[in-house]
């Protein structure tokens, strides 16, 4: 087994540095997929060369865009076969990889993604493989049963990913493994992921991979790469006077703000937006139409903070928050390392505050005792920051008066936006539609041109109103 570079050794983390189609490469862009991941960096190279990989990272780490764009990247479209199969040891994980799978794809037209999992029933299941499909995720012992029964074809598969392989053979699935084997062609690319490697792993390794590349890639979030600040600040007023000043000092692109109440989010939000800051707030007392946009507006960057109570914050799924702010010093220790543990994720360095006061003594101890230092008062940045104006986001959020319901896709305002004289591929953000309404996020400077092309070009044949949500 050859080795790849070590996590320290430089590597190229753009996307655009990779062999990989202009359509995927684009569309990256619009999922907020900034720059590749440890594994990612690691492993790509070799898959899109055509190598066999076995790839070890924990959870999180970014792995099914490593195959995923590997595969999309060799699929050939036009030829409707079975190309690729991605077995998963569970449905949840199956549906899971096929989501992402689906979303990394959608720059590029018909491409059909079935999902064979045990669970649910073998009618559709049939219907759809009558159909045809170009790439398969499934659990071995689903697929089992439709090659036993002469539905599956694997002539055509060029491409074989175990993902979550450790978990596959725990779950007692070496056999279906070794029978799936059996059906596929000699001649193709196997790719391996596993989090962790026991000897098991290493033999279905040497039997069904062929001088694999071996990429491991260690922990992309611990504790340690998150930089904990702490500031002593008396009452209110020191409190909001210190957020500004943090705020105004760092520029994060993405901040969230704790508070114990939901009370305090709304005072908090308020404040902040009459200081000029593009903010959020999340509390219970929200309408579920109004929690969705406003994640929405913070997920696509059009919006920098978010204000939030830890019940309302909970399941956010934001990656690469750059900055956690404790308002209040958490009620428990285990309610603290949750924030804290929300920025730095995906490799980034991240950094928390907290605000606390002599009243929170014995909070602090414990979490003194947790970081295994002293807690320090640190200073605040300059109070001459607060005579500037707060950036504005990045991005700014055009709402279109067309959805599902209109048949409107991704790729279509995509498609609209960039084609013909549009703006770029890289100034279009995170897309996101709904049964009635679009949304996409494009970079501040061209929403001007980009209102214009969805207004008065073709989207889906028609013209739709569109304008900019505040
Ligand atoms: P794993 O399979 O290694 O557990 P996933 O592939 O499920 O991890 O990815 C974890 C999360 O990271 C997902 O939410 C995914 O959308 C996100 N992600 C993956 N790659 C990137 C990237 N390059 N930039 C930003 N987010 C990413
Ligand atoms: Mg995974």
């Amino acid at each position: 087994m050859s080795q790849t570079p070590t996590n320290d050794q430089q590597v190229n983390l753009d996307f655009t540095s990779l062999p990989l189609k202009r359509e995927l490469t684009d569309n990256l862009a619009t999922m907020g997929y900034a720059q590749m991941t440890p594994i990612q960096a690691q492993s790509l190279p070799a898959i899109l060369n055509g190598e066999d990989v076995i790839g070890q990272g924990k959870t999180g780490s970014g792995k099914t865009a490593a195959f995923g764009l590997g595969l999309l990247n060799k699929l050939n479209v036009k030829r409707f076969r079975i190309q690729t199969m991605v077995l998963c040891p569970t449905r949840e994980l199956a549906d899971q990889v096929a989501k992402e799978l689906r979303t990394l794809a959608r720059g590029i037209h018909n491409i059909k993604i079935l999902t064979l999992c045990g669970g649910v029933p073998m009618g559709p299941q049939i219907g759809s493989l009558e159909h045809g499909a170009h790439i398969i995720v499934g659990t071995p012992g689903r697929i089992i049963d439709h090659l036993d029964r002469g539905r599956l074809d694997l002539e055509n598969v060029d491409t074989l990913i175990l993902d979550e392989a450790d978990r596959m053979l725990e779950m007692g699935f070496q056999r279906e493994l070794d029978a799936i084997m059996l059906a596929v062609p000699r001649e193709r690319q196997t790719l391996l992921f596993s989090a962790t490697f026991p000897d098991q792993i290493k033999t279905i390794s040497e039997q069904f991979l062929v001088n694999p590349v071996m990429v491991k890639v260690t922990a992309t979030h611990d504790s340690s790469s998150i930089e904990q600040h702490f500031y002593e600040c008396g009452n209110n007023n020191d409190r909001m006077r210190a957020l500004q000043l943090l705020l105004l000092d760092r520029n994060p692109e993405s901040a969230v703000v704790f508070c114990n109440t939901k009370r305090e989010t709304k005072d908090v939000a308020a404040k902040l937006s009459n200081a000029g800051f593009s903010v959020v707030a999340l509390h219970g007392d929200l309408e579920q139409r109004d929690r969705d946009l406003m994640l929405l507006k913070f997920a696509n960057k059009s919006a920098s903070v978010m204000v939030a109570t830890d019940v309302a914050a909970r399941g956010l799924d934001i990656d690469a928050l750059d900055m956690v702010v404790n308002y209040h010093v958490a009620y428990d220790t285990e309610v603290h390392i949750h924030r804290v543990g929300r920025t730095g994720r995906a490799g980034s360095k991240g950094a928390a505050f907290t605000f606390f006061n002599h009243e929170d003594g014995y909070k602090i101890g414990l979490i003194e005792d947790l970081l295994g230092r002293d807690i320090v008062a640190e200073g605040l940045p300059s109070e001459s920051l607060l005579d500037k104006m707060p950036a504005q986001p990045a991005m700014v959020t055009i709402q279109i008066d067309g959805g599902k319901k209109n048949k409107v896709r991704p790729g279509d305002i995509l498609g609209c936006l960039t084609g013909d004289n549009g703006i770029e591929g890289s100034e279009v953000g995170k897309i996101k539609i709904t049964d009635f309404r679009s949304y996409v996020a494009v970079k501040r400077q061209v929403v001007r041109r980009a209102l214009n092309k969805i207004t008065k070009g073709k989207l889906k044949g028609r013209n739709y109103r569109a304008w900019e949500l505040k």
